[in-house]
């Protein structure tokens, strides 16, 4: 399969190239140029297969043409050593817990599956350049991206992220890995160190010393296996006959997550509709408005993971439906909340439902207990463990959520950062030395 840029201006590219490099080089996105139909058959039987199951069909859709089988099957069930259940929340709303991971948020499977694909070519290559990732992270990509490769030969890792604007938790998850694993905090926002990493990946001259790699979900390893949760929130509620009008309502950052969403629905899987939750950064919902995209700077929120002000996959939505903003419009539809809202909602469905939703994933439940029609089914992503925001969740709530054993072995370990500012030369230069 041969990638292209999203601004048509660089060469296609193989999986290889565009895993190895990320952006490309007239810095747009990569796209795969073919998104395969998946057979009505597969769809007819999806309830019966597993997790695992479900995934080699999409993986193979996805990947088969340029990774031998038997390894793409080795990293998908490398990847999904863990369960994304689903459960009832109220009426016709479901949740699909994408937390059961490592670090306790969705970015897991992404992050693990890149990881391995990466050091899949890189083993292929049989040179021994060390492959350095840059990541640049509100909170969970971090902490996922650090955990999936940590470890890994060959590979090292860079975690930017902003100063004093990611929890206690998700700082001590990538802080105190050590290993391949470097952590940057500046003194500024996540539109910041995103900025200085898609910078390094356009400076020539760094460019040429050191091979240069994004795990951010521009890359299309981590992006595309989070089509799996939506082929598996499928098959768990076509299990208990609730998967008739489906909406799926995604609490949305940067837009990877619905991406790779939109790219299950183009192959095929019914879904009827989808609902794009934002918290008060809502730049797309604005474009949903008035068509016009018009991106800004960030803004703090409780739900920090998605606190992004020019989400990098809009280009590939923008892409996906040819610019159309009436195809676009029509699939997608907006939510978006303030902390209030956020904090009410956790605090009423806690009380109502007796479940605890995290600030991302009541976002998803708001935005669904507003707009679903009677006669639709609903499920939200739960996209991080509420435990992950304790301080947060337990304000609202007014008792306490328990802390998983695998977070609290993170909060043990010593946290080790270098500190910087926005300047693209301080992180050259820290880069080169
Ligand atoms: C990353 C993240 C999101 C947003 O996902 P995108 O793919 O960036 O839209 C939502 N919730 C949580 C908990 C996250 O970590």
């Amino acid at each position: 399969m041969r990638y292209y840029s999203t601004n048509h201006n660089s060469p296609l590219a193989t999986l290889r190239e565009a895993v190895v490099k990320g952006l490309a080089s007239d810095r747009g996105l990569y796209m795969p140029e073919n998104i395969k139909r998946l057979p009505e058959e597969f769809f007819n039987t999806i309830h019966t297969k597993s997790f695992t199951d479900i995934a080699t069909t999409v993986a193979g859709a996805f990947f088969g043409e340029d990774v031998i089988p038997d390894e793409l099957c080795r990293i998908v069930s490398d990847t999904l050593q863990f369960d994304c259940p689903v459960k009832h929340v109220s009426g016709n709303i479901y949740s699909l817990e994408l937390f059961h991971g490592p670090t306790l948020a969705f970015k897991d499977v992404g992050a693990r599956f890149m990881a391995r694909l990466l050091q899949y070519f890189i083993r292929q290559d049989g040179n021994d350049d060390e492959v350095n990732v840059l990541v640049a992270t509100s909170g969970d990509t971090g902490s996922a991206v650090a955990n999936g490769f940590l470890g890994v030969e060959g590979i090292h890792v860079y975690v930017l992220y902003p100063k004093g604007k990611v929890s206690d938790i998700q700082e001590s998850q990538f802080t105190t890995l050590g290993r391949n694993i470097t952590a940057i905090e500046i003194d500024g926002t996540f539109d910041d160190c995103q900025a200085l990493v898609k910078s390094a990946f356009t400076d020539k001259e760094l460019n040429s010393r050191m091979k240069l790699t994004s795990a951010n979900s521009i890359n299309v390893a981590r992006f595309l296996p989070q089509a799996f949760y939506y082929f598996n929130a499928y098959a768990r509620m076509k299990e208990i006959s609730a998967a008739d009008n489906l909406v799926v309502c995604v609490p949305s950052g940067n837009f990877g997550n619905i991406t790779a969403g939109l790219f299950a629905h183009k192959m095929g899987l019914p879904i009827k509709r989808f609902i794009a939750a934002n918290n008060a950064n809502d730049v797309f919902c604005q474009y949903l408005k008035t068509g016009k995209y018009m991106p800004r700077p960030s803004i703090q929120t409780v739900a920090n993971a998605m606190d992004v002000g020019d989400p990098s996959n809009f280009a590939r939505i923008l892409d996906l439906y040819a610019g159309d903003h009436g195809k676009i419009a029509g699939l997608i539809s907006g939510a978006a909340y303030t902390d209030s809202q956020i904090r009410r909602t956790m605090a009423e469905c806690h009380a109502e439902n007796g479940y605890i939703l995290d600030p991302h994933g009541a976002c998803g439940f708001r935005a669904l207990s507003e707009m679903l029609d009677n006669d639709e089914n609903g499920i939200f992503l739960e996209t991080a463990h509420p435990a992950k925001f304790k301080s947060t969740v337990d304000k609202a709530i007014g008792s306490e959520v328990g802390i998983p054993e695998r977070l609290a072995e993170f909060m043990k370990g010593k946290k080790q950062k270098t500190s910087m500012d926005t300047s693209f030369s301080s992180f050259k230069s820290f880069l080169m030395g």
